[in-house]
């Protein structure tokens, strides 16, 4: 039995719902990101969880037993919020040790978990420094180690290193999957990163204004994604507008015709259809047109060189493809040459567009009914 589930887990402010009816099992053990845009409801249905938020109406059950109405204290559940909320005027190891003070636990027992937990995150020479006078890495790293103080059943964090800067967050993604590892705490994370999803998470649940667009692993969801706004919310892609012919040709916006393997989206909206590519599929290649090998002519406008990779911009008369190559795979590649790309039938893939032809990834906001 999974241990968190959600049935119809709604939230509504006043007549607009910030979750909508989410239904979710979190897997024991596993790392869960929730992942989407500003405003599509990841904090309240977080907050759901924490006990901090009371749901509309649903039900929130933890190891078979219906939360839904117990106060967060009772929950047994650790916490990281963005800010940390650490306590300023106490040390690192006065920090630590708040959770296990107000359960009462021994001085002694308290000194003993402090000092494993200042090895496990890697203070250990720390204890006796002000919170004040650590960098935002060791602060991230302490509010961890209290958050699991009191050995929770379950650790959530709320987008707990948006303040920490590229490098030290990229550190801190793998330092944080390593640790929860090892414990094997079931952890859910709330994040809008996509690559901090991917580099975290066993499973993604991707939201959208309030609901569930998808839940998968991340090669799942970047591999497959159900709709345009999955696919353009997770990892560059080119996402084109395109037409089924009765003979199963795909017709591309410049007029070019290539073949797929893929089936058409099972439920088409009114946006249509769009075929999806990652540009690490696409290959580039000198022999111009093609229309049996799915072969498209262009012109290469934009080249973005970071040295162990290369993303260029073709121009496909009519639409444009970014293509991630390597300078071990096109070594003489330059702006204004012509290329042929590639756009393999197994590695397209069909998906319905959004209803309302934009996806609109900047932000999703709950709907007023
Ligand atoms: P972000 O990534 O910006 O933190 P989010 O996905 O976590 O966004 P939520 O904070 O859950 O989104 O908000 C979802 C929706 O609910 C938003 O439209 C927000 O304005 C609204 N909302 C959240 N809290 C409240 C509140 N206390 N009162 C009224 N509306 C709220």
């Amino acid at each position: 039995m999974p241990h968190l589930t959600l049935r119809a887990v709604t939230k509504r402010f006043d007549a607009a719902y910030a979750v909508d009816h989410v239904d979710l099992s979190v897997p024991d053990g596993k790392l869960v990101c929730f992942l989407g845009p500003s405003g599509c409801g990841k904090t309240t249905l977080l907050r759901m969880i924490a006990g901090l938020e009371t749901p509309s109406a649903g039900k929130v059950m933890f190891a078979g037993r219906d939360i839904t109405y117990l106060p967060a204290n009772r929950r047994d559940f650790g916490m990281v919020f963005q800010s940390l909320a650490l306590f300023p005027h106490m040390s690192v190891a006065q920090n630590i040790a708040y959770p296990l003070r107000l359960r009462r636990t021994g001085v002694a027992e308290q000194k003993r978990r402090v000092a494993e937990l200042l090895d496990l995150v890697q203070l250990p020479h720390m204890a006796n420094r002000p919170v004040t006078q650590l960098s935002g890495g060791q602060r991230q790293r302490v509010a961890i180690a209290r958050a699991i103080a009191s050995s929770p059943k379950l650790l959530l964090l709320d987008e707990p290193l948006s303040a920490l800067d590229a490098k030290l967050r990229e550190a801190m993604q793998v330092e944080i999957r390593l640790l929860q590892q090892r414990l094997g705490i079931t952890t859910i994370m709330v994040t809008h990163d996509q690559r901090e999803a991917m580099t975290m998470a066993d499973e993604i649940v991707v939201m959208e204004r309030g609901r569930i667009a998808q839940v998968g692993t991340p090669l799942d969801i970047y591999r497959d994604p159900v709709n345009e706004f999955v696919a353009d919310f997770i990892g560059l892609g080119n996402i084109l507008p395109v037409s089924l012919e009765a003979d199963g040709q795909i017709v591309l916006p410049g007029g070019q015709r290539i073949g797929v393997k893929a089936s058409p989206p099972a439920s088409e909206n009114a946006g249509g259809i769009r075929l999806l590519i990652r540009p690490e599929d696409v290959c580039l290649g000198h022999t111009g047109a093609d229309a049996a090998m799915n072969r498209i002519a262009g012109k290469v406008t934009f080249i973005r060189d970071v040295g162990a990779s290369i993303e260029a911009t073709i121009d496909c008369d009519g639409f444009a493809l970014t293509v991630a190559t390597t300078p071990r795979e096109t070594p003489d590649l330059s702006v204004g040459m012509r290329v042929s790309a590639e756009l393999p039938a197994h590695s397209c893939k069909l998906i319905s567009a959004c209803p309302d032809g934009d996806p609109t990834t900047a932000f999703s906001t709950a709907i007023p009914r």
